[in-house]
């Protein structure tokens, strides 16, 4: 019988890698939560919907909602899932410094979690999916099967980042990335609606000192259990 696997946690401490791997391994469907938030969040950077002062201009962003549509196609090739706003293919733009530190307020706005978080559910309607993201075992599937919550410490989470940035040939200082990261999570957790928490039926995993095989190793036996 096929389950949902909702893996949730801390700004980059490898939920998506760990994600994809398991679905490859077990056949099922990888779904990025986080890329949905981000290409709201390109949406509005694109369409200058942030002011001066770095704030989303709501009533604008409210007004346009039905004119953003996310959806994944699989690049077939490599079979990594492609992230597509309104056609394009955005998956390399919604992985940038930009996006990233402009992301937290846009997610913390109840009419777009509202429209992803439907969104989402509708995706996870077949069962067989691995979900990633902040809120998947508390709030968009609630019933999931299996519920791991990923955390390990800014410090490595940044240094992670850092690497990841650089091996794409994108600069940016750790400083800037490890503020990002701190400055994601005070915002993830607190935030009024769905704010980032472990759900009470979810294994913790604290990845600080796992290698990405290790990691790996885990998770498959927890999904075997
Ligand atoms: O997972 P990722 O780091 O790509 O997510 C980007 C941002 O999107 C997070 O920092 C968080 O603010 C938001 N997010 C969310 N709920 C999710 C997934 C992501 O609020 N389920």
């Amino acid at each position: 019988k096929k389950i949902i696997i909702a893996i949730d946690g801390f700004s980059s401490c490898g939920k998506s890698t760990m994600a994809k791997d398991l679905a490859k391994e077990i056949g099922y469907i990888y779904i990025d939560s986080g890329a949905m938030y981000r290409a709201v969040t390109l949406y509005c950077i694109e369409h200058q919907l942030f002011d001066e002062k770095g704030q989303v201009k709501e009533e604008e962003l409210k007004a346009r909602m039905n004119d953003i549509h996310i959806s994944f196609r699989l690049n077939p090739e490599t079979q990594r899932p492609m992230t597509y706003l309104n056609g394009m293919n955005v998956e390399d733009r919604i992985r940038t410094m930009e996006v990233s530190s402009h992301v937290s307020p846009v997610a913390a706005l109840g009419f777009v979690r509202e429209a992803l978080v439907r969104l989402q559910q509708e995706m996870g309607k077949e069962k067989g999916i691995v979900m990633d993201g902040r809120d998947i075992g508390t709030a968009v599937f609630p019933q999931a099967e299996l519920k791991i919550f990923v955390t390990a410490s800014p410090e490595i989470r940044a240094q992670r980042r850092y690497d990841e940035l650089k091996a794409k040939g994108q600069e940016a200082s750790f400083d800037d990335i490890l503020y990002n990261v701190k400055e994601r999570d005070r915002i993830d957790q607190t935030r009024e609606i769905s704010p980032l928490r472990q759900a009470e039926d979810a294994i913790l995993l604290d990845n600080s000192h796992l290698t990405i095989q290790e990691q790996k190793e885990w998770l498959k036996t927890q999904f075997l259990k």
